[in-house]
């Protein structure tokens, strides 16, 4: 194939990949790992240009192969830095500034001068250690829901770097090797198509991260309430069912804890709504210090919360309802120079094998609630026991 048409291929990939990934950025401004490869595209494109710059007219060697190689892998490390920025790392920038300050230094030793093969053998690894550390990076990062969208990437990177040995191997092998600069014998019309499937197949897994990332949030967001932290109502109709067959399934514990701040409109009614809304955050905190990381906390109404905890029996429960009561009474809300006392009252309720749903179950804990609001406030009730 004719090295003209592929740097012509490549300069619009690395164009698209670098033009798509910024206005994703713009429709998502807080992904700013989007700015990196947008720039990563426009050091690639440069690359290909100096090439073409270089094929069309006669070019200096300062700016070709030398420059236009220092792009090359300024791309590459740019690729790396949206890596580290996506997986919330500290990029350190003298390092990736000095890479291609050091390949454009390289190509001045009498090696690299000497032939174009030689500079294959001088900067492939240079490149592939890039590829197989963002593929690292990327394999470390703690297993999570983006972890599918981290696979593409991944095996993009180690492919690269695989197809990068195979040449680099065929280039010691074959020392004759005659290349030209922007030649088009096999090894640099294979190289090219390479980085051609290379740029566009990485401007998808850019996107895929980023896209993924963002459904997460709004999935998140959509489970969560705002003032407290919690999960909401919504969260609670998906997974309550889920949890409650599972439970009926494998015949473990399935049991609700309920929580209603005690006077609760008397702390509106005196120190402002402000203030009683920092009452529910503080409640939600505590409670949830309670918990094992296992358990879920839902805020299901105005000071109401519910917990769902699965695999605990009754007196395991009881225990953890407990210790939520004892942390609200011990820990008092801070305010407006005020130190306000809080209270919850508490009704546990467990799953019962003639229980058709979990609604059965949350009722139950309802009226174990009320039974202790009836008994006094403040205490822990078990549906069933008196
Ligand atoms: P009891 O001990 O019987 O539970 O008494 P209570 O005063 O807590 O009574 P109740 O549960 O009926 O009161 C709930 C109050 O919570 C009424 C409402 O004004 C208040 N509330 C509901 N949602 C919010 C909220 O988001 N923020 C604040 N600040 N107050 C809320
Ligand atoms: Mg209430
Ligand atoms: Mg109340």
């Amino acid at each position: 194939m004719d090295s003209f048409t592929l740097l012509v291929a490549l300069a619009l990939a690395s164009f698209i990949m670098s033009a798509s990934l910024f206005m994703l950025y713009r429709a998502s401004p807080r992904a700013l790992c989007l700015v990196d490869w947008s720039v990563a595209g426009l050091f690639l494109l440069a690359s290909n240009c100096l090439g073409l710059l270089a094929i069309s007219f006669s070019s200096p060697y300062w700016l070709t192969p030398a420059l236009a190689n220092a792009f090359y892998i300024a791309g590459h490390a740019t690729i790396l830095t949206g890596v580290r920025r996506h997986l919330g790392l500290h990029t350190p920038w003298g390092l990736i500034l000095a890479l291609p300050a050091l390949v454009y230094a390289l190509h001045y030793l009498p090696f690299a001068t000497a032939s174009v093969a030689n500079r294959l053998i001088l900067f492939y690894p240079i490149v592939a250690g890039i590829g197989l550390y963002s593929a690292w990076l990327l394999w470390r990062a703690p297993r999570s829901e983006m972890s599918p969208a981290y696979w593409p990437m991944m095996v993009l990177n180690s492919l690269f770097v695989l197809q990068l040995l195979a040449r680099g191997c065929l280039l010691l092998r074959q020392d004759d090797m005659q290349l030209t600069l922007a030649g088009s014998q096999f090894l640099q019309t294979s190289g090219s198509l390479a980085a051609l499937l290379y740029i566009s197949v990485v401007t998808m897994c850019c996107a895929l991260i980023v896209l993924r990332q963002q459904e997460l949030a709004l999935r998140r967001a959509a489970q969560t309430d705002s003032l407290s932290g919690c999960f909401n109502r919504h969260a609670l109709l998906e997974m309550a069912k889920r949890e409650f067959q599972r439970c009926r399934r494998t015949r473990s514990d399935f049991a609700f804890i309920l929580l209603d701040i005690d006077h609760f409109k008397g702390i509106n009614d005196g120190h402002g709504h402000a203030v009683g809304d920092a009452g529910i955050r503080h409640v939600a905190r505590f409670t949830q210090a309670s918990l094992r990381d296992y358990d879920s906390l839902f805020r299901i109404g105005g000071e109401e919360f519910l917990v769902l905890l699965t695999g605990s029996a009754v007196g395991e429960a009881r225990q953890i309802a407990e210790r939520i009561r004892a942390s609200v009474e011990a820990n008092s809300l801070q305010a407006h120079n005020a130190s306000i006392r809080l209270t919850v009252s508490i009704g546990l309720a467990m799953q019962r094998t003639a229980d058709m749903d979990w609604e059965s179950v949350l009722r139950r804990a309802d009226e174990a609630m009320y039974q202790s609001k009836a008994a006094g406030r403040n205490r822990v009730s078990v549906h069933g026991e008196v």
